[in-house]
């Protein structure tokens, strides 16, 4: 089966305990995701709302490096990929495809020029906000609901130029309307589910979902149980069965929050989407739905919306 997910707090867990992204004991690992060929996974650096400043730079520095030092260790494993040819070259592959992500924009500082940095260290998602507030905005926790800040603005701008995803996960609503009128640039949700079939502060509404839609967007299925309404298969098909019906079946991906949420023990972390497919497959959706929905849209997305190695912006 082949897998493509928009989210997982792996790599920061990891880097936390001293663990190894080839075999730990957390949701997912290199060894677990063979199953899975290909495997396309983006590895989110998680900035937590307590650390602001210098101190979440040189934290999401720190973990990139952790990254990259896990690459260097298991070559065979993993590769990071950053351009359109790396993706689509490395998909032929067996090792793990990993793109790596910034969760909470707190890690720019308020400086505009860590964009081209993180974009040259490999960064090619960046999360906006977590829950709270910080330099570009606020998250959907955060009381009011107040927009983007105008270094916000910047920053997604800056994104767009240096090939970096802008994530509206985790946004406020406001925030997330700002973003869409100041660029038509391709948005994603990386790991958000629909506040029409659970009322979530963390999920989308339908316009939201149709909004990213319309501009050729993702969004990520996540498996956070408050966000689901229940930690059951039958929940994740509500969620996605919702999006088909507000014509997304080419918008609906993973993004499972693997090691970012508490999975229920019986989904054995990584190995659920193999079952998730049996049991989308029972409930009646068609096997190249099925596919677009674990795999392709991700993927399209990815080989679309990459910069050419040959085309970077310098
Ligand atoms: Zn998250």
């Amino acid at each position: 089966m082949r897998l493509f997910d928009l989210h997982c707090d792996t790599l920061t867990a990891c880097y936390q305990n001293g663990g190894s992204l080839c075999r730990n004991s957390g949701d997912l690992d290199l060894k677990r995701g063979r199953q899975y060929g290909p495997w396309c996974q983006v590895f989110a650096v998680f900035i937590p709302d307590t650390l602001r400043g210098a101190a979440a730079t040189r934290y999401a520095r720190r973990v990139l490096t952790f990254a990259r030092e896990q690459e260097k260790a298991y070559p065979q494993q993993i590769t990071f990929v950053a351009h359109r040819e790396m993706l689509e070259q490395a998909t032929k592959g067996e090792r793990c495809v990993g793109i790596l992500a910034i969760e909470g924009g707190a890690a720019l500082n308020g400086k505009l020029r860590n964009v081209q940095r993180f974009a040259e260290q490999g960064v090619r998602v960046i999360t906006l906000t977590w829950n709270g507030r910080n330099e570009l905005g606020c998250g959907c926790l955060t009381e009011g609901n107040e927009g983007l800040t105008a270094f916000g603005r910047a920053a997604v701008r800056e994104m767009v130029r240096f090939g970096i995803v802008p994530d509206v996960s985790h946004l406020n609503e406001s925030g997330f309307w700002d973003v869409a009128t100041l660029t038509e640039a391709p948005l994603i949700a990386s790991h958000s589910l629909s506040r029409a079939v659970c009322e979530h502060p963390r999920n989308l509404t339908d316009a939201q979902f149709k909004e990213l839609r319309r501009r050729g967007g993702l969004v990520g299925l996540s498996f956070d149980e408050a966000q689901l309404g229940a930690a059951e298969p039958e929940a994740v098909y509500r969620h996605l069965s919702h999006y088909l019906e507000l014509d997304g079946v080419n918008t609906v991906a993973f993004g499972g929050d693997l090691d970012g949420t508490v999975l229920p023990e019986a989904w054995q972390g990584i190995a659920i989407y193999e079952r998730l497919g049996e049991y989308f497959l029972q409930k009646g959706l068609s096997e190249a739905v099925i596919e677009q929905v674990f795999f392709k849209n991700a993927f399209d997305f990815f080989t679309n919306t990459l910069q050419s190695a040959e085309n970077e912006v310098q």
